[in-house]
């Protein structure tokens, strides 16, 4: 326990008090911009938002904390929130191509914004977060090469088969290979629905009801099942703010439903096309 005794700092003179945070010997009250960190209360601030995603196959995640954010809670939270879409957010064609990539480039964005905030003034309500540990150096950090790796063997074994269709004929001109494909000859089946009871399909839900993961908790699962439970059930984890429809149907949970702090986004696949998003639930923990 570090213990501040002002009568031992000689004005001008060596204090006794060490303390790596500069922060606390200059503050710099000017920086002061009426903005308060929504976590410790502590100004200057800067209202963004950090994102972490989740891949998944059937259901996307999309955890949302917003802030405003003070300098040292922002720094924190960013770090976290990036390391763990490092590791679960490519986990689903759409995430890897999209969703994921974009929650990490918003995050970094916003981290920016955060560096420029000069640090907390100190005397605010509670302590800011403690930053952590540097992104580069948390083991988290290795997810920022599994689309490196990915990609990268996608294009090797395209190489491989390149060269090896080529062989002995190098004097002929090649032609391209052509690949035929039977002309629509392949309908994709429509997988048979299984019949569920209208109102625990989380396909059928409506803004109020609420939601229950039967597969474990909500916030941490990685294969959450989503059934709809009675709001008065105490299994209700979350409550649904909006079912929003069609391919863009996430986009519509951030951009009309800031309240909601989740969004599962279901997707389908008709035969061996791609994934389609057919809904998204904006949801609020409860
Ligand atoms: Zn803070």
């Amino acid at each position: 326990m570090l213990e501040y005794d002002g009568s031992s700092v000689t004005p001008g003179g060596s204090s006794s008090l060490t303390t790596s945070d500069t922060a606390f010997a200059t503050p710099d009250f000017a920086s002061a911009n009426g903005v308060y960190c929504k976590y410790c209360g502590a100004t200057p601030a800067v209202k963004l938002d950090f994102r972490a995603h989740r891949g998944l196959i059937l259901f996307m995640q999309m955890r949302n904390l917003p802030g405003p954010y003070c300098r040292n809670c922002g720094i924190a939270v960013f770090r976290h929130m990036t390391a763990d879409s490092l590791v679960q957010g490519w986990w689903g064609p759409i995430s890897f191509v999209v969703v994921n990539p974009l929650t990490i480039l918003s995050n970094v964005v916003n981290r920016g914004r955060i560096g420029r905030l000069a640090p907390p003034i100190p005397g605010g309500p509670s302590q800011p977060m403690d930053e952590g540990k540097p992104l580069v150096q948390r083991w988290q950090f290795f997810g920022f090469f599994i689309p490196l790796i990915a990609i990268g063997s996608v294009i090797a074994s395209a190489a491989g088969s390149q060269s090896s269709s080529g062989s002995g004929y190098s004097s002929y001109p090649t032609y391209p290979r052509t690949t035929y494909t039977a002309p629509y000859a392949v309908i994709p089946s429509v997988p048979a629905v299984p019949k569920t009871t209208a109102r625990t399909d989380p396909g059928f839900a409506v803004a109020g009801d609420c939601i229950h993961n039967t597969h474990g908790p909500l916030a941490t699962d990685d294969d959450p099942v989503l059934v709809i439970v009675p709001c008065t059930d105490p299994q209700a984890e979350a409550e649904v703010i909006a079912r929003p429809t069609g391919p863009l149907a996430d986009n519509q949970c951030d951009t009309d439903y800031p309240e909601a702090d989740m969004v599962f986004t279901h997707t389908t696949r008709y035969g061996s096309g791609p994934e389609i998003q057919t809904y998204a639930l904006c949801v609020r923990m409860k």
